[in-house]
């Protein structure tokens, strides 16, 4: 896949939201999400992109930064786990 950005040649991968040991030691165990939001916030409605604990093929682009998430499904190689 091709940046859409800059049109440079994407690292395939994966995105996934967990916590880490630090978190855990500081903070005891808290969920979070990654949402989506509209530029334009008018509706304020918010998208789920990926859930606590779970991963979504994702694609990085090592040139600008651009990082493409598949919000449609899990994550073809499953998650890496949590701490
Ligand atoms: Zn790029």
């Amino acid at each position: 896949m091709n940046c859409g950005k800059c049109d440079e040649e994407m690292a395939d991968g994966m995105v996934e939201v967990h916590g880490t040991i630090g978190g855990f030691l500081l903070f005891g165990w808290s969920l979070q999400h990654l949402f989506w939001y509209a530029s334009d916030r008018v509706s304020r409605k918010a998208t789920m992109v990926v859930g606590s604990g779970r991963a979504r093929d994702a694609w990085a682009c090592r040139e600008c930064g651009l990082i493409t998430i598949n919000a449609g499904g899990e994550a073809s190689k499953g998650t890496r786990g949590s701490f």
